[in-house]
């Protein structure tokens, strides 16, 4: 005989658990299942261990979906100050670190602590190490089996995340369900996560691991202006994670590897006042000398400036304005921070999340199509989603 709850959740990620706090606060039964020993484990390693828990100016352009307005509603209905709001009653510090970044002062076991103090005085039972063998559609409801027994309730909500960081217990368990139930699932990539190269890109960059600097990187009209880091197999960095949701294999990236100079007017200024300087010398005063020195040797040529003709001087403005990258590759979900893709939003209510399909399934978080940028995004989305299905159960 299963167990009987209002509500069952299957995931303990920021998602699930918002969601089982703000349904439990409500006086629905909870049960949150997590598969692994311990929930909320990517808020853990989140923000270098201080997670990025919101950003004050989130709103829907943040956010790749293949419908860029299904998360409007359940993002204006739980602000990123409602989250704050939350934070500062549990006497949590943060601080703001750029664009609108909150992070804790001291740990993001702080926020795990929150959400389970506050899941707790909603009364919701959390059964961690719990493995979901099969999932029955009843007339009553949903029929769990799990390695811990059987349960029911008349509603489910899948809260499993995507598949980045499969050692953190990330599962398709969620988009398996989702396909049971006849909903589509859009495909699947890593994104936030760095690029690599091959080939002479590589050879010509791997020394220079380490390096890092301000570029603005371009692709598919997506533009991101921030730091980009050569690592040994290719380019890291905000820009770069930030660019790479926007890429895929054979698409056209640049980057301006001067963003904010007009690399054209720079040049000839360059060579009015100081025609004997070496192009190399004079990269190394705005970019990294080991990289300025690099890329005269294998992408310019490096003479004194006064030697530069009209054309050439231009060619060479040309490559700094939009240097094309040819990446063959990401590091894929072993380091990826989202899945991109998932349940597509055509199936759900952007109001409550809540099928169309089959009443009483419920689905939040990042196994939606529902991918936010770097810098606090994706928590907003899952806390916004979870309390949108919470509210609504
Ligand atoms: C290294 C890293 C750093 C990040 N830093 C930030 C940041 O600072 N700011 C930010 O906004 N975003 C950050 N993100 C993204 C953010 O962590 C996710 O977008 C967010 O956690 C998604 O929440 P979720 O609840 O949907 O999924 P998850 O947090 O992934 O939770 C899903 C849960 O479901 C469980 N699960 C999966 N399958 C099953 C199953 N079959 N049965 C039971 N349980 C199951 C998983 O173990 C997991 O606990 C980061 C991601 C990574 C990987």
């Amino acid at each position: 005989m299963a167990e009987g709850f209002d509500v069952l959740i299957v995931g303990g990620g920021a998602a699930g658990l918002m969601c089982a706090l703000t349904a439990g606060q409500r006086g629905k039964r909870v049960l949150l299942i997590e598969h692994a020993e311990r929930v909320g484990k990517k808020i853990l390693m989140s923000g270098g261990g201080r997670c990025n828990f919101t950003n004050t100016g989130t709103a829907p352009e943040h956010f790749i979906s293949g419908n860029p307005h299904f998360c409007k509603s359940a993002l204006a209905r739980y602000t990123s100050a409602d989250f704050v709001a939350m934070v500062e009653r549990h006497g949590i510090a943060w601080h703001e670190k750029e664009l609108g970044q909150l992070f804790c002062d001291i740990s993001s076991k702080l926020i795990v602590r929150m959400l389970l103090e506050e899941c707790a005085a909603g009364g919701v039972r959390i059964e961690t190490a719990c493995r979901v063998e099969g999932v029955r559609h009843t007339e009553a409801g949903f029929e769990l089996q799990t390695s811990q027994g059987g349960f029911s309730a008349p509603a489910l909500v899948v809260a499993s995340g995507g598949l980045s960081i499969p050692r953190m217990g990330a599962s398709a368990f969620g988009y398996d369900l989702a396909r049971q139930f006849g909903h589509q699932v859009l495909p699947t990539r890593a994104g936030l996560v760095p690029l690599t190269l091959s080939g002479t890109h590589q050879e010509r960059l791997q020394d220079l691991s380490g390096v890092a600097f301000p570029v603005q990187a371009t692709c598919n009209g997506a533009r991101f202006r921030n730091f980009m880091l050569i690592t040994h197999r290719g380019l890291s960095g905000p820009a770069i994670l930030q660019i790479s949701s926007y890429w895929q294999p054979g698409d056209d990236l640049r980057l301006d590897l001067l963003p904010g100079i007009d690399a054209a007017e720079w040049l000839q200024q360059s060579r009015r006042d100081r025609p004997a300087a070496e192009l190399k010398t004079v990269l190394a005063e705005v970019l990294p000398k080991r990289f300025a020195q690099r890329l005269c040797e294998a992408w310019l040529s490096s003479r004194p400036l006064r030697q530069y003709g009209e054309r050439e001087l231009a060619g060479i403005a040309s490559v700094l304005r939009a240097w094309p990258l040819v990446a063959s590759g990401t590091e894929g979900y072993r380091t990826a921070e989202v899945t991109l893709g998932g349940v597509d939003t055509d199936g759900l209510s952007s109001a409550t999340m809540q099928s169309r399909r089959v009443p009483g399934l419920y689905f939040i978080g990042e196994v939606v199509d529902v991918t936010g940028w770097l810098g606090g995004y994706n928590f907003q989305w899952a806390w916004a989603s979870g309390h949108a299905a919470g509210s609504a159960l």
